[in-house]
């Protein structure tokens, strides 16, 4: 068995901090010799990007999966490429775009690891059209507590692999991910901007162009009030087809200009995020865009936060938090007012504030349902937690629920609420993992077995 090193890890919002017996497993059989010792508990951790406390595991066990990262096949008929889980999206762009192929799903960062994104059912920009990643994996290879190796897919072990797609780590360890990526004809997107006055304006804009364009996102300007409120920029477009691009583009249709990569230094001082910092930040990022068509590379549209490196020590020591909720559709307009106007109430201020339409999905723990999802970033403050179990309320009583990969403060009671599938995946995961072997900081906290 690998060694250990004892270590202190965070999420990406750098709360809550836990210290854990860290292993870093570069062969199977090690992660097995890890997986099934009879001592503490254990959880799989992949590049740490999920916010909250997903991937901790306090005074227990974690295993860094990173070290487990060969594609193992690719058949370029099918698309279907067979990888390791320490392997990250960023990684499968890099081999295979060139080739005209790219992942079918990707979240808003490239540096998340494939068994990472399975196991949080990450979606993406087209999650109306796409669904989550799970909808795009025909195989997942899974050490369960036993140290055996299970494969899983909608035919095989059928109830496993909806258990483990969104499961959070907690159905097992995944070794192995198969799944089918897109032909694409370059590394453009064809789309446009468009201006939105408004909440109301910003969903017309959602619903009258989803079939017109696969990819959609709005920002929202978090300080727009009353008939301003919910003012956002949104995104729109499809990958570009090689004619449709400028001649000189063309000629190179997968090559995009090099991205500069300023890296924030250090933890900035609580003072820089004040609610007077947001409101000037949010107010003129809305006056810098306008309206109109507009031909993106895939970074700039996809992943516009991994240019800054190490973004997230803006925030400072105290860290942030990303509260993530979606409604069903029926209730988003309404959701969504109420929210707004309550952060407006509050004065706390998102910095960042994220809109997206979802359709549905089949993990059983997995977050999306067909509505409307907002993505809102808080550093952390005295006050905060309490608001945002307000906002837990108002998203429980119209039947929604808040995103466990970002999250880091929901309740048992509320989760229960908000997922209402966890008792067949509770069913699942006993029939697994009987002695809870699988446990994490965010399993204890919300109430799921392992956590006494
Ligand atoms: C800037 C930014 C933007 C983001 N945008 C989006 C977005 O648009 N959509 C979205 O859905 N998410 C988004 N996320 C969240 C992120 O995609 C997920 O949290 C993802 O799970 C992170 O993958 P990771 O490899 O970093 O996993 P970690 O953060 O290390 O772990 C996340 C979870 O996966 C489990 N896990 C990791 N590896 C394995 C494995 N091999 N076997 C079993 N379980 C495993 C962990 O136990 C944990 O529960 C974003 C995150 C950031 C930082």
């Amino acid at each position: 068995m690998p060694l250990p090193r004892r270590g202190v890890l965070t999420g990406w919002g750098s709360f809550p901090i836990a210290e854990s017996d860290i292993y870093r497993p570069e062969k199977i059989a090690e992660l097995a010799a890890v997986v099934t010792s009879n001592s503490t508990s254990v959880i799989a951790r992949g590049a740490g990007r999920a916010y909250g406390d997903a991937a901790l595991n306090g005074g227990n066990r974690v295993v860094d999966m990173q070290r487990l990262s060969r594609m193992l096949a690719f058949d370029s008929e099918s698309g279907l490429l067979r990888c390791e889980a320490g392997v990250t999206i960023g990684e499968i762009i890099d081999v295979f775009l060139r080739r005209g192929f790219f992942p079918p799903v990707v979240p808003g960062t490239q540096f998340v690891t494939l068994g990472g994104s399975v196991a949080a059912d990450v979606h993406g920009k087209s999650h109306h059209r796409d669904s989550s990643l799970g909808n795009h994996v025909t195989s997942i290879d899974l050490m369960l507590a036993s140290g055996e190796v299970r494969r899983c897919s909608r035919e095989e072990n059928s109830d496993l692999f909806w258990a483990t797609v969104g499961g959070m780590g907690l159905t097992g360890t995944i070794l192995e991910v198969e799944l089918r990526l897109r032909r694409v004809e370059s590394a453009w997107f064809d789309g446009e901007i468009s201006m939105a006055a408004n909440i109301d304006e910003a969903i017309e804009t959602f619903e009258r162009t989803e079939r017109q364009y696969g990819y959609s996102v709005a920002w929202i300007d978090c300080a727009g009030t009353r008939g301003s409120l919910g003012r956002s920029i949104v995104n729109l477009g499809n990958v570009a087809s090689r004619q449709s691009l400028p001649p000189p583009l063309r000629q190179e249709p997968f090559k995009v200009p090099p991205r500069m990569h300023p890296t924030v230094p250090f933890n900035l001082p609580s003072f820089a995020l004040s609610s007077l910092g947001i409101k000037t930040f949010n107010t003129a990022y809305y006056a810098m865009h306008r309206a109109g068509p507009k031909l993106f590379d895939y970074q700039t549209f996809f992943f516009p936060l991994d240019a800054i490196r190490k973004w997230n020590r803006i925030y400072g020591t105290r860290g942030f938090l990303q509260y993530q909720c979606v409604w069903p559709l029926s209730e988003s307009r309404a959701g969504l007012i109420e929210t707004l106007e309550a952060i407006a109430r509050w004065g706390g201020g998102s910095f960042l504030t994220v809109l997206k339409k979802f359709g549905p999905q089949d993990g059983m723990l997995s977050f999306p349902m067909p509505g409307y999802t907002l993505a809102l970033d808080f550093p952390i403050t005295r006050e905060l937690m309490e608001f945002l179990d307000r906002l837990d309320e108002m998203v429980v009583k119209r039947g929604g629920r808040v995103y466990l990969a970002k999250d880091a403060r929901l309740r048992p009671e509320v989760f229960r609420a908000m997922y209402p599938k966890a008792g067949r995946w509770l069913e699942i995961k006993r029939g697994v993992d009987p002695e809870n072997r699988f446990s994490s900081n965010l399993a204890r906290r919300i109430g799921l077995p392992g956590g006494e």
